[in-house]
Protein backbone atom coordinates (compact mmCIF):
# COMPACT_ATOMS: atom_id res chain seq x y z
CA UNK A 1 0.00 0.00 0.00
CA UNK A 2 1.52 3.54 -0.87
CA UNK A 3 1.74 5.48 2.30
CA UNK A 4 0.68 8.41 -0.06
CA UNK A 5 -2.91 7.68 0.40
CA UNK A 6 -2.83 6.78 4.11
CA UNK A 7 -1.33 10.06 4.91
CA UNK A 8 -3.51 11.95 2.37
CA UNK A 9 -7.12 10.02 3.34
CA UNK A 10 -6.12 10.17 7.29
CA UNK A 11 -5.37 13.76 6.72
CA UNK A 12 -8.62 14.59 4.54
CA UNK A 13 -10.63 13.16 7.22
CA UNK A 14 -8.50 15.45 10.09
CA UNK A 15 -9.47 18.17 8.24
CA UNK A 16 -13.34 17.53 7.47
CA UNK A 17 -13.34 17.14 11.69
CA UNK A 18 -11.79 20.05 12.18
CA UNK A 19 -14.42 21.80 9.38
CA UNK A 20 -17.04 20.08 11.40
CA UNK A 21 -15.55 21.16 15.09
CA UNK A 22 -15.35 24.94 14.17
CA UNK A 23 -18.59 24.55 12.75
CA UNK A 24 -20.45 23.80 16.01
CA UNK A 25 -21.52 20.38 14.01
CA UNK A 26 -21.76 16.51 14.65
CA UNK A 27 -18.12 14.37 13.59
CA UNK A 28 -20.37 12.28 11.06
CA UNK A 29 -22.44 15.31 10.42
CA UNK A 30 -20.69 14.92 6.62
CA UNK A 31 -19.54 11.92 4.68
CA UNK A 32 -16.22 12.28 2.91
CA UNK A 33 -16.86 11.02 -0.77
CA UNK A 34 -12.94 10.62 -2.51
CA UNK A 35 -13.48 11.42 -5.89
CA UNK A 36 -11.05 8.96 -7.70
CA UNK A 37 -11.59 10.07 -11.17
CA UNK A 38 -8.90 9.30 -13.71
CA UNK A 39 -6.94 7.60 -10.74
CA UNK A 40 -6.13 4.04 -10.84
CA UNK A 41 -8.33 1.12 -9.50
CA UNK A 42 -5.39 0.36 -6.86
CA UNK A 43 -5.49 3.64 -5.71
CA UNK A 44 -9.31 3.08 -4.55
CA UNK A 45 -8.46 -0.09 -3.31
CA UNK A 46 -5.28 1.53 -0.98
CA UNK A 47 -8.60 3.82 0.45
CA UNK A 48 -10.60 0.48 0.71
CA UNK A 49 -8.44 -0.76 3.02
CA UNK A 50 -8.41 2.21 4.85
CA UNK A 51 -12.01 2.24 5.55
CA UNK A 52 -13.23 4.55 2.70
CA UNK A 53 -16.60 3.54 1.32
CA UNK A 54 -18.04 6.59 -0.74
CA UNK A 55 -15.98 6.80 -3.98
CA UNK A 56 -17.31 9.93 -6.82
CA UNK A 57 -16.31 9.05 -10.55
CA UNK A 58 -16.79 11.55 -13.68
CA UNK A 59 -16.54 9.68 -16.47
CA UNK A 60 -18.63 6.33 -17.52
CA UNK A 61 -16.59 4.17 -18.95
CA UNK A 62 -13.69 4.78 -16.72
CA UNK A 63 -16.10 4.04 -13.90
CA UNK A 64 -17.26 1.12 -15.54
CA UNK A 65 -13.77 -0.25 -15.89
CA UNK A 66 -12.54 0.47 -12.19
CA UNK A 67 -16.05 -1.10 -10.75
CA UNK A 68 -15.00 -4.44 -13.09
CA UNK A 69 -11.85 -4.18 -11.45
CA UNK A 70 -12.90 -4.00 -7.54
CA UNK A 71 -15.57 -6.55 -7.67
CA UNK A 72 -13.87 -8.45 -5.02
CA UNK A 73 -14.55 -5.56 -2.65
CA UNK A 74 -18.21 -5.35 -1.42
CA UNK A 75 -19.82 -2.22 -0.16
CA UNK A 76 -18.45 0.47 -2.27
CA UNK A 77 -21.09 3.63 -3.03
CA UNK A 78 -20.25 4.82 -6.33
CA UNK A 79 -21.45 8.61 -6.85
CA UNK A 80 -21.60 9.60 -10.22
CA UNK A 81 -20.42 12.83 -9.75
CA UNK A 82 -19.85 14.35 -13.83
CA UNK A 83 -22.15 15.49 -16.37
CA UNK A 84 -24.72 12.90 -17.47
CA UNK A 85 -25.64 12.99 -21.56
CA UNK A 86 -29.21 11.00 -21.56
CA UNK A 87 -27.54 8.17 -23.66
CA UNK A 88 -25.45 7.40 -20.66
CA UNK A 89 -28.26 7.39 -18.15
CA UNK A 90 -28.62 3.12 -18.71
CA UNK A 91 -25.62 2.46 -17.77
CA UNK A 92 -25.24 5.05 -14.94
CA UNK A 93 -28.63 3.90 -13.35
CA UNK A 94 -27.92 -0.11 -13.44
CA UNK A 95 -23.96 0.83 -11.72
CA UNK A 96 -24.67 3.92 -9.24
CA UNK A 97 -25.94 4.34 -6.13
CA UNK A 98 -25.72 7.84 -6.42
CA UNK A 99 -26.20 11.06 -8.95
CA UNK A 100 -25.02 13.93 -8.34
CA UNK A 101 -25.27 16.37 -11.15
CA UNK A 102 -29.42 15.85 -11.84
CA UNK A 103 -29.84 19.21 -13.78
CA UNK A 104 -32.84 18.77 -16.19
CA UNK A 105 -36.06 16.48 -16.30
CA UNK A 106 -35.36 14.81 -18.69
CA UNK A 107 -32.42 13.00 -17.14
CA UNK A 108 -34.34 12.48 -13.74
CA UNK A 109 -37.27 10.76 -15.77
CA UNK A 110 -35.03 8.74 -17.85
CA UNK A 111 -32.53 7.23 -14.31
CA UNK A 112 -36.03 6.21 -12.76
CA UNK A 113 -37.09 4.73 -15.61
CA UNK A 114 -33.73 2.83 -16.55
CA UNK A 115 -33.06 1.79 -12.51
CA UNK A 116 -33.18 -1.56 -12.77
CA UNK A 117 -35.71 -3.84 -10.95
CA UNK A 118 -34.39 -4.95 -7.50
CA UNK A 119 -32.33 -2.37 -7.08
CA UNK A 120 -32.97 0.37 -4.46
CA UNK A 121 -34.58 3.68 -5.57
CA UNK A 122 -31.33 5.52 -7.08
CA UNK A 123 -30.09 8.63 -5.00
CA UNK A 124 -30.30 11.76 -6.80
CA UNK A 125 -29.09 15.46 -5.97
CA UNK A 126 -30.12 18.60 -8.38
CA UNK A 127 -27.31 20.65 -9.50
CA UNK A 128 -28.35 24.13 -9.20
CA UNK A 129 -26.30 26.91 -10.54
CA UNK A 130 -25.54 29.17 -8.07
CA UNK A 131 -22.51 31.52 -9.57
CA UNK A 132 -24.81 32.81 -11.71
CA UNK A 133 -23.17 33.34 -15.31
CA UNK A 134 -19.77 31.99 -14.23
CA UNK A 135 -21.23 28.32 -14.69
CA UNK A 136 -23.29 26.70 -17.50
CA UNK A 137 -24.31 23.42 -15.96
CA UNK A 138 -27.02 23.31 -13.05
CA UNK A 139 -30.69 24.26 -12.90
CA UNK A 140 -31.19 28.22 -11.78
CA UNK A 141 -32.76 28.75 -8.96
CA UNK A 142 -35.86 29.85 -10.22
CA UNK A 143 -36.82 27.03 -11.74
CA UNK A 144 -35.83 24.69 -8.96
CA UNK A 145 -38.90 24.33 -7.53
CA UNK A 146 -40.55 22.86 -10.92
CA UNK A 147 -37.47 20.34 -11.30
CA UNK A 148 -37.60 18.96 -7.79
CA UNK A 149 -41.64 18.72 -7.53
CA UNK A 150 -41.13 16.54 -10.93
CA UNK A 151 -38.23 14.21 -9.28
CA UNK A 152 -39.49 14.07 -6.19
CA UNK A 153 -42.67 12.02 -7.75
CA UNK A 154 -40.55 9.68 -9.54
CA UNK A 155 -40.76 5.97 -8.13
CA UNK A 156 -37.25 4.55 -8.26
CA UNK A 157 -35.14 7.68 -7.48
CA UNK A 158 -34.66 9.17 -4.06
CA UNK A 159 -34.57 12.92 -4.33
CA UNK A 160 -32.28 13.47 -1.46
CA UNK A 161 -31.00 17.03 -1.91
CA UNK A 162 -29.02 19.70 -4.06
CA UNK A 163 -25.91 19.78 -5.70
CA UNK A 164 -23.39 22.97 -6.14
CA UNK A 165 -20.12 23.42 -8.05
CA UNK A 166 -19.42 27.20 -7.76
CA UNK A 167 -16.91 29.14 -9.65
CA UNK A 168 -13.42 29.28 -7.66
CA UNK A 169 -12.43 31.96 -5.29
CA UNK A 170 -9.92 32.12 -3.08
CA UNK A 171 -11.41 34.09 -0.23
CA UNK A 172 -12.80 32.39 2.76
CA UNK A 173 -15.88 34.23 3.00
CA UNK A 174 -16.68 34.87 -0.80
CA UNK A 175 -16.75 30.83 -0.94
CA UNK A 176 -19.43 30.58 1.55
CA UNK A 177 -21.98 32.93 -0.28
CA UNK A 178 -23.01 30.52 -3.27
CA UNK A 179 -23.21 27.57 -0.57
CA UNK A 180 -25.29 29.52 1.63
CA UNK A 181 -27.62 30.34 -1.48
CA UNK A 182 -27.51 26.55 -1.78
CA UNK A 183 -28.60 25.86 1.84
CA UNK A 184 -31.03 28.09 1.71
CA UNK A 185 -32.81 26.76 -1.22
CA UNK A 186 -32.95 23.19 0.26
CA UNK A 187 -34.35 24.55 2.73
CA UNK A 188 -37.52 26.33 0.94
CA UNK A 189 -37.64 22.55 -0.83
CA UNK A 190 -38.17 21.32 2.61
CA UNK A 191 -41.31 23.24 3.37
CA UNK A 192 -42.35 22.92 -0.25
CA UNK A 193 -42.00 18.80 -0.39
CA UNK A 194 -42.34 17.74 3.15
CA UNK A 195 -42.75 14.23 2.17
CA UNK A 196 -39.13 14.12 0.04
CA UNK A 197 -36.03 12.85 2.09
CA UNK A 198 -34.63 16.27 1.47
CA UNK A 199 -31.35 15.58 3.71
CA UNK A 200 -28.62 16.26 1.26
CA UNK A 201 -26.30 19.31 0.23
CA UNK A 202 -22.96 17.96 -1.70
CA UNK A 203 -21.09 21.06 -1.40
CA UNK A 204 -17.20 21.95 -1.02
CA UNK A 205 -14.52 20.25 -2.71
CA UNK A 206 -10.17 20.53 -2.10
CA UNK A 207 -10.50 24.27 -2.30
CA UNK A 208 -13.31 25.08 -0.15
CA UNK A 209 -14.34 22.00 2.12
CA UNK A 210 -14.34 24.71 5.30
CA UNK A 211 -16.56 27.35 3.42
CA UNK A 212 -19.23 24.53 2.47
CA UNK A 213 -18.87 22.29 5.96
CA UNK A 214 -19.56 25.77 7.79
CA UNK A 215 -22.37 26.26 5.42
CA UNK A 216 -24.16 22.89 6.24
CA UNK A 217 -22.49 20.20 3.46
CA UNK A 218 -23.80 16.93 4.11
CA UNK A 219 -21.08 15.43 1.22
CA UNK A 220 -17.90 16.96 0.74
CA UNK A 221 -16.47 15.73 -2.59
CA UNK A 222 -12.62 15.92 -2.39
CA UNK A 223 -10.09 14.38 -5.22
CA UNK A 224 -6.88 16.59 -4.67
CA UNK A 225 -6.60 16.17 -1.43
CA UNK A 226 -7.05 12.61 -1.30
CA UNK A 227 -5.27 11.04 -4.65
CA UNK A 228 -3.28 14.05 -5.57
CA UNK A 229 -3.25 16.46 -8.59
CA UNK A 230 -5.08 15.51 -11.84
CA UNK A 231 -3.31 15.80 -15.46
C1 LIG B 1 -13.30 16.55 -9.82
C2 LIG B 1 -14.47 16.91 -8.99
C3 LIG B 1 -14.36 17.05 -7.61
C4 LIG B 1 -13.06 16.96 -6.85
O1 LIG B 1 -12.33 18.14 -7.04
P1 LIG B 1 -10.96 18.41 -6.23
O2 LIG B 1 -10.74 19.86 -6.43
O3 LIG B 1 -9.92 17.56 -6.89
O4 LIG B 1 -11.19 18.05 -4.83
C5 LIG B 1 -15.52 17.32 -6.89
N1 LIG B 1 -16.71 17.44 -7.50
C6 LIG B 1 -16.85 17.30 -8.83
C7 LIG B 1 -18.20 17.44 -9.43
C8 LIG B 1 -15.74 17.05 -9.62
O5 LIG B 1 -15.89 16.94 -10.94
Amino acid sequence: MTTTIAESLTQARTRLNQALAKAGRAPDAALLLAVSKTKPADMIRDAYALGQRDFGENYLQEALDKQAQLGDCPGIHWHFIGPLQSNKTRDVASHFDWVHGVDRAKIAQRLSDQRPDGLPALNICLQVNVSGEATKSGVSLEELPELASLAAALPHVRLRGLMAIPAPSEDPEAQREPFRLLAEALSSLRRELPDAPLDTLSMGMSADLEAAVAEGATIVRLGTAIFGSRQ
